[in-house]
């Protein structure tokens, strides 16, 4: 049983990273032990008093959610800490221990257990959006089909959609929920086409479904070789009753470059945007992130926070992680003052007065690149990677049109800038990009 505990373990680490900060993974989980199973709890070890506490605290739930998914046959968790091993140790001698293989059977982590309905404040921006994923999650196929959600960038569309994933998993276990990004989507579309027929695994994998949902379907936008199979996906789940909930950043009539049977086929049944936030909403959601972290946050500092960040949840949810992290370096309880502090770093200078070249200027720094590679024509990995995340941040910060942007890289056409602003979009998801792109953020207001 303890080769099992330690396999069960090491299928639940990479579930535990995804949802956890990479300090509190770092410090409270990669720390952990797995000594045993036993009367199909999972017994855990943490390096300390301390540490079997913070867990106990903060991430049992979390660690209880994980453990379910990677075996359905476990029913509890304990942490001990390293100072009760030997007790434990004893008691193992007089258990009976019953030896049940235990069928190891882990579920592609598509849908996060960290986005659900009971953390997400609902509001008067979101509050359409809301209604029509509850109704989805409760009765998927029978109204708002398709469903789709669009808005701008961090105001809860992933979050909406992995909470139907998580509410259909309870009420509707036997369904069958897909969650994939675009690209995910995409990218096996063309392997598939690829095949010529031969391999028709992309059908069966999607056509089998009972619930799909595509998240930031904008991205298809421009792949027409494809767009034809993916409608006939669509239209074969839509006739069979089968739920289907896309997002995007912009409405189905904004995508550029679909078949317009498949913009009509998005329009077709419920289209509900979110738009940011209002302040009350704003300070709830603070207020429910601090608590999520079990922190106590004053309602003054929360409103000064709610007030500094408006248009995007993801950055105000940044800079409250900020708050919390220099009140405990301090070992002081968060304030205006620590708020300030945080903001320090992206205040100094307003939206307003960002040049192109300040943004140029900062990328080159961050990457050691010259100004005439990043805005010539050269190919290599090494400026490409550079210069998209450039043309990237302009169009968060700028209020350029495209085709000027195009003009500063050298006369390129507009389509190339939207294509390296969306790629640079797409892998947000990964800590290396996200970094990247920060950095250079940081760079430019800092100056
Ligand atoms: P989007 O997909 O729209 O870019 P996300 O769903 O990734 O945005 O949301 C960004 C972050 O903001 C997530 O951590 C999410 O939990 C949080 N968030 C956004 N809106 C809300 C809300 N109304 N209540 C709670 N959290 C929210
Ligand atoms: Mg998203």
């Amino acid at each position: 049983m303890i080769n099992e505990a330690r396999q069960v373990w090491e299928q639940m680490l990479p579930m535990l990273e995804t949802e956890l900060s990479i300090l509190s993974y770092d410090v409270w989980i990669k720390s952990i032990e797995p000594l045993d199973i036993r009367d199909g709890k999972l017994v855990l070890m943490a390096a300390s008093e301390w540490g079997k506490n913070t867990v106990n605290t903060r991430y049992l739930p979390l660690i209880k959610a994980a453990m379910n998914r990677a075996n359905s046959l476990l029913t509890d968790v304990e942490v001990i800490s390293k100072d009760e091993k030997d007790e434990f140790n004893e008691q193992a001698e007089t258990f009976q221990i019953k030896e049940e293989p235990i069928s190891i059977a882990p579920e592609p982590m598509s849908i996060s257990l960290k986005y659900n309905f009971e953390n997400f404040v609902v509001g008067k921006s979101n509050q359409l959006a809301v209604a029509a994923a509850r109704a989805v999650a409760e009765e998927p196929g029978l109204r708002y089909n398709p469903l789709f959600i669009y808005g701008g960038a961090g105001l809860g569309k992933t979050h909406l959609m992995h909470a139907i994933g998580n509410s259909l998993r309870d009420s509707h276990p036997r369904l069958k929920v897909l969650l994939v990004s675009s690209e995910k989507f995409v990218n096996e579309l063309v392997k598939f086409i690829g095949f010529k027929g031969n391999g028709s695994s992309f059908r069966d994998k999607y056509r089998s479904v009972d619930v799909l949902m595509v998240d930031d379907i904008q991205f298809i936008s421009g792949k027409m070789a494809t767009t034809e199979e993916i409608f006939h996906t669509f239209n074969e789940l839509y006739n069979a009753n089968k739920q289907l909930v896309f997002t995007s950043d912009r409405p189905p009539k904004e995508i550029a470059d679909i078949d317009d049977r498949l913009r009509s086929r998005f329009e077709w049944g419920f289209t509900a945007d979110i738009q940011p936030p209002d302040l009350e909403t704003r300070i709830a959601i603070l207020r429910k992130k601090a608590q999520i972290q079990k922190y106590n946050i004053s309602m003054e500092v929360l409103s000064y926070m709610a007030e500094c960040i408006s248009s995007n949840v993801r950055e105000m949810e940044g800079l409250l992680n900020k708050v919390i992290l220099l009140s405990q370096l301090n070992e002081a309880q968060p304030s205006i003052e620590l708020v300030r502090e945080a903001i320090k770093d992206y205040s100094q200078k307003d939206e307003g007065e960002i040049t192109a070249d300040d943004i140029i200027d900062a990328t080159c720094k961050c990457f050691n690149v010259k100004r005439e590679d990043l805005l010539g024509k050269r190919k290599t990995r090494d400026i490409v990677e550079p210069r998209q995340i450039c043309i990237y941040v302009m169009t968060e910060v700028l209020d350029l049109p495209l085709a000027t942007i195009g003009n500063i890289f050298g006369g390129r056409d507009h389509t190339t800038i939207m294509y390296a602003r969306d790629k640079v979009a797409q892998s947000m998801s990964q800590q290396k990009t996200a970094y990247d792109v920060n950095n250079v953020k940081n760079m430019v207001y800092k100056k």
